[in-house]
């Protein structure tokens, strides 16, 4: 008698989620009252709200991260005066700069010029 009276007390959830064949009310059985209506723990618009601003907020922080990372790689293909903004499709950027072919013998004629300069002005 006490699981009937609980069954008829039962609310269902609001929410309605599309199950692959139509969009309907979700089967989870409500357990929250949020405005008048009821919801499971999943559709809870509160605890929905939650999850939505912890992703945004790890979002933001790795765009954030993601943008330091680029202007590091800048700086460094400013400096050089060669290369790109390396970008590795598992890591995403990383700081670290990409050299062409071209590039590694600009920058090594470069360095051997001021080898060169450095030899010439030793005691
Ligand atoms: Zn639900």
């Amino acid at each position: 008698m006490k699981a009937n009276a609980a069954n008829a007390e039962r609310k269902q959830c609001s929410e309605k989620v599309f199950d692959g064949v139509c969009r309907c009310f979700c089967r989870i059985p409500a357990s929250v009252e949020r405005g008048g209506k009821w919801y499971c723990g999943t559709h809870d618009p509160e605890r929905v709200a939650a999850r939505r601003a912890k992703r945004n907020a790890a979002y933001a922080l790795e765009r954030e991260r993601e943008d330091s990372m680029l202007r590091l790689a800048e700086a460094r293909v400013k400096a050089l005066g060669a290369g790109r903004p390396a970008w590795r499709s598992d890591f995403g950027l990383s700081g670290g700069v990409t050299l062409s072919a071209e590039d590694a013998d600009r920058v090594i004629a470069r360095i051997r010029k001021l080898e060169a300069i450095a030899r010439d002005n030793e005691p």
